[in-house]
C-alpha cells in the first residue's frame, strides 16, 4: 500500500506546505509559528515564510499585531489563527438534475448548504441563476455578503478547458458549450468573485484526497459512478486534468466495440453497459419506471438480489478499463464514489474481481481499493479545499467580472 508513496515535485511541495501549516491552524484554533513548525515538521524558516505569505493573502492573521501593534515584542511567540474575518469559500455542484451550494469559513467549517432539483443539462442560463440565488440564500443565513467571499470553485459534469474555462465538449454538456461559466456565474453574482471551474470528478477527487477515503494518496484515481462514469487522476499530488481538460473520461472508454451508440457518438463505451441508464433498464421491469439511480443503491444496500448482481456486474465492468488504467499510472490508491459507488456498495465487489484478474500482481498489490466516504458531498468538500488552499492561483487567474 505504501509502495507507491513519494516525495512530490518540488512544485507541489510549496502547496502542500501551505496546506499544512492552514490545518494546523484549523485544528488547534490558533498557534505560533514555533508551535506549527514542531506540529507540521517543517523549518522555522518554511514556517516563516509561509505564514508572510498566508497573511498576505488574508487567510491567517496575526492576533498580537491586530490587537497591540507594537506592544509585543516577541514575533515568534506571537499567536496565529484563521480568521472568520478573512472570508468565506463558496463551493457550488452542478450534477446533470442537481444543484448544491455550500458555504464555509476558512476552516472549511460548513455555514450553510443548499441542494435544488434541476435539469442543469437543459438550461445552463437557469441552472446559473438557479445557482446565484442559492448562494445568495447560504450567504444570508450566514449573516455574509458577497464581498466576505475569497473566491468559488464550481463543479461541471463535464470537460472544461483549462486556457479558456469554456465547457469544452458539445455532446456532454450541449446548452453550455462555449461558455464562460465563471464570467457567467460572477455577473450574476454582481460581483467580482474569482471563480475556478472544474470537472465534477475532479472536485470530487480532491474532496476524498483532503476530508475523506484518500488521505495522504499521491497517485489517486477516483471514480464517480452516478448517471455518467467518471474519473479524476491524482498523480504526485496534483490534478492530472489533460491538455483540453478531458482527462479522466473513463465513462467513453471502448468497452464493446459492437454495443450501443453512446451519447457521445462513439459505439460501446463503458457508459452504455455500466452507467445508470442501461442499469435501470435492467431492473425496471422488475421494480417500476420509478426506480431511480439512488433508488437502486438502496436497493442493493438492502440486500436486493438483482439489483446487486446488476451493480456486480457494471462492477466487472468498469474494472477491465480500471484495470488496464491501472497497469499505466500505477495509482496507490482507487476510490470508487458517486451515487452508485461509496462504502459497502456491490460495485465494488465487482471492480476488485476484475482488477485481481486484469491488472498485472504488482499492481494489484500496492493498490487499496475502497468506497468514497463524502458520499455526494465530495465536489462540493473538494470545491471548498480548492478555494481555501489555493488561492495563490485564484488571484493570479480572477475571472470575475464587475457589474
Ligand atoms: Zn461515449
Amino acid at each position: 500500500m505504501s509502495a507507491g508513496r513519494s516525495e512530490n515535485a518540488p512544485l507541489s511541495t510549496r502547496r502542500r506546505n501551505r496546506v499544512q501549516v492552514l490545518d494546523a491552524l484549523r485544528s488547534s484554533g490558533s498557534a505560533s509559528r514555533a508551535d506549527l513548525a514542531r506540529r507540521t515538521g517543517l523549518s522555522r524558516s518554511t514556517i516563516s515564510g509561509l505564514i508572510t505569505e498566508l497573511i498576505g493573502d488574508g487567510l491567517v492573521v496575526d492576533r498580537a499585531e491586530t490587537r497591540d501593534p507594537g506592544a509585543q515584542g516577541g514575533r515568534p511567540g506571537a499567536l496565529l489563527s484563521l480568521d472568520r474575518s478573512a472570508g468565506a469559500a463558496l463551493a457550488i455542484d452542478f450534477g446533470h438534475t442537481h444543484l448544491r451550494v455550500a458555504l464555509a469559513d476558512l476552516s472549511a467549517e460548513i455555514l450553510a448548504e443548499r441542494e435544488l432539483k434541476i435539469d442543469v443539462d437543459g438550461s445552463a442560463s437557469a441552472a446559473l441563476d438557479a445557482a446565484a440565488e442559492l448562494t445568495r440564500e447560504v450567504l444570508e443565513e450566514a449573516e455574509l455578503t458577497v464581498d466576505d467571499l475569497i473566491g468559488a470553485a464550481m463543479g461541471l459534469p463535464g470537460p472544461i478547458d483549462r486556457a479558456t474555462g469554456a465547457v469544452g465538449s458539445s455532446v456532454i454538456l450541449p446548452d453550455w458549450v462555449g461558455l464562460q461559466p465563471a464570467q457567467e456565474f460572477a455577473h450574476r453574482l454582481g460581483a467580482p468573485v474569482g471563480v475556478i471551474v472544474d470537472n465534477d470528478a475532479n472536485l470530487a477527487t480532491l474532496g476524498e484526497a483532503r476530508f475523506g477515503a484518500a488521505i495522504g494518496a499521491t497517485d489517486l484515481v477516483y471514480v464517480k459512478v452516478a448517471s455518467g462514469i467518471g474519473a479524476g487522476i491524482l498523480l504526485g499530488g496534483r490534478l492530472h486534468r489533460g491538455a483540453a481538460g478531458s482527462a479522466g473520461e473513463l465513462g467513453h472508454v471502448l468497452h464493446d466495440a459492437e454495443g450501443d451508440i453512446c451519447r457521445c457518438g462513439n459505439r460501446g463505451c463503458l457508459e452504455t453497459v455500466a452507467g445508470a441508464a442501461p442499469l435501470l433498464r435492467l431492473l425496471r421491469h422488475r421494480h417500476g419506471p420509478e426506480l431511480t439511480t439512488r433508488g437502486m443503491a438502496e436497493l442493493a444496500m438492502s440486500g436486493d438480489v438483482g439489483a446487486r448482481r446488476v451493480l456486480i456486474d457494471a462492477g466487472r465492468a468498469i474494472g477491465r478499463s480500471l484495470a488496464d488504467l491501472s497497469n499505466i499510472l500505477g495509482p496507490d490508491q482507487i476510490v470508487i464514489g458517486g451515487d452508485l459507488g461509496g462504502e459497502g456498495s456491490a460495485l465494488i465487489d465487482g471492480i476488485r474481481e476484475s482488477l485481481g484478474r486484469f491488472a498485472l500482481p504488482a499492481v494489484v498489490g500496492s493498490v487499496e481499493l475502497s468506497g468514497g466516504q463524502l458520499g455526494n458531498r465530495a465536489e462540493l468538500l473538494g470545491g471548498l479545499s480548492l478555494v481555501i488552499g489555493d488561492t495563490e492561483r485564484l488571484s493570479s487567474s480572477r475571472m470575475g467580472v464587475t457589474r
